[in-house]
């Protein structure tokens, strides 16, 4: 019913932008200083201490990509070298280790948790495995435990990609701070944002000096400094970089974002267990709920239409929804129904059938912490709607 119709549509994944932000934006426009500088520092000072690192183990870059990216290259993954990883992951995971020269290999998820399967995980490890990538899907963390004790017992190494999982806690530790290597993203719709932006945590203060160079044209660490007010500085070039550095006008953003980061995991906690009791008792295949003595990050709620089960197909679901003027998403198809990676390592969705039968199956329903309770109402009433209908 068109009176049933919001104002405005539901758009998937919005940030909550307040006028903290907009000011320090303003601060930064104001003081010419846009690119890295003070605050980009005192972004890394204040995500080290959220999640309870020394100061000198992260660095703040312009995209959880570019972290994953610079992290394998710091780790020395290069030609040939295979890094396992999840196949319901989003494709920068595995981009990331072809553009470091590796060759990635995915495995199937547990229908559960919807994480990487640790009994199969053994079973892809050659002897030119270099790495395990663990994806913490949707906030939910990956049993850390096994996965570390595998990569111990292989002498591999652990690139945690924590995208959805910046609140995560596995058995009260924070996920990214468990390996060498943590990556997480600042995108428009993650939990925290810059717009665009990612940080790396790494277990050694060695691997920050060395992404820190490669993430400025490869020049030497003072470069980082030059245009202050110290005197002026000579760089040198020691490696042939990239340009990953993240903006003052981007750490504005993320500071008053982090700032609130307890509170908005808060509302988005409220949210998912309103969807979990309001699906409980309906067609709609619902996630599980967080494992004991864990802390789910709630950055998706991720539900399964069945054709069978809810008379409508998936895709049908996602149109209707659009029309209802709710923004919805797919977190994922799995890594092998995409060309490139069938025609280049020639993966198959039949490998994968946990992956894939998720995948054709899978909705994302707004989770935003700005949402409102008319809105999550709303949200809830047409998904029901849909499906009897
Ligand atoms: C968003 C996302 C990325 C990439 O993050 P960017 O900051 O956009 O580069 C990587 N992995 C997963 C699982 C993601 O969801």
């Amino acid at each position: 019913m068109a009176s049933d119709l919001p104002d405005k549509f539901i758009v998937f994944g919005a940030p909550d932008i307040r006028r903290e932000e907009i000011d320090e934006v303003v601060d930064s426009l104001e003081s010419g200083w846009l690119g890295t500088g003070p605050k980009v520092q005192r972004f890394e000072n204040e995500f080290a201490v959220y999640r309870r690192v020394p100061t000198d183990r992260v660095a703040a870059l312009n995209s959880c990509t570019a972290a994953l990216h610079v992290s394998m290259l710091a780790a020395g993954i290069g030609a040939g070298d295979e890094v396992i990883t999840t196949a319901m992951t989003f494709c920068a995971t595995v981009n990331a280790v072809i553009h470091a020269g590796g060759i990635p290999v995915p495995i199937d998820i547990e229908p559960d948790s919807l994480n990487i399967d640790p009994q199969l995980l053994e079973s892809k490890i050659t002897s030119r495995t270099r790495a395990i990538i663990p994806v913490h899907f949707a906030g939910r963390s990956c049993d850390m435990d096994r996965i570390c004790a595998i990569a111990e017992k292989h002498d591999l190494l652990v690139i945690e990609d924590c995208a959805h999982a910046i609140e995560t806690e596995w058995h009260g530790r924070a996920v990214g701070t468990f390996t060498d290597f943590g990556c997480f993203s600042f995108y428009v719709t993650k939990n925290v944002t810059t717009g665009e932006g990612g940080m790396v945590i790494a277990r050694s203060a060695k691997a920050i000096e060395r992404i820190k160079i490669l993430s400025l044209h490869g020049m030497s660490k003072d470069a980082w400094h030059r245009f202050g007010d110290k005197g002026y500085k000579h760089y040198q070039v020691v490696d042939a970089g990239f340009k990953y550095n993240m903006m003052d006008l981007q750490a504005a953003v993320g500071i008053h974002q982090l700032s609130r980061v307890e509170q908005a995991w808060e509302r988005r906690r409220e949210i998912w267990q309103h969807y979990q009791e309001a699906f409980d008792n309906s067609p709609v295949g619902m996630p599980s709920d967080p494992e004991p003595d864990t802390r789910h990050g709630h950055h998706l709620y991720t539900v399964t239409i069945s054709a069978d089960a809810c008379g409508v197909s998936r895709d049908e679901f996602l149109t209707r929804m659009q029309e209802s003027r709710i923004g919805v998403g797919v977190h994922y198809q799995c890594l092998a129904e995409h060309p490139y990676y069938m025609e280049r390592f020639g993966w198959r969705a039949a490998d994968f059938p946990v992956a894939s039968a998720f995948g054709a199956s899978t909705v994302s329903l707004p989770l935003s912490a700005r949402l409102t309770d008319a809105e999550v109402n709303y949200v809830i009433d047409r998904t029901l709607a849909i499906i009897s209908s």
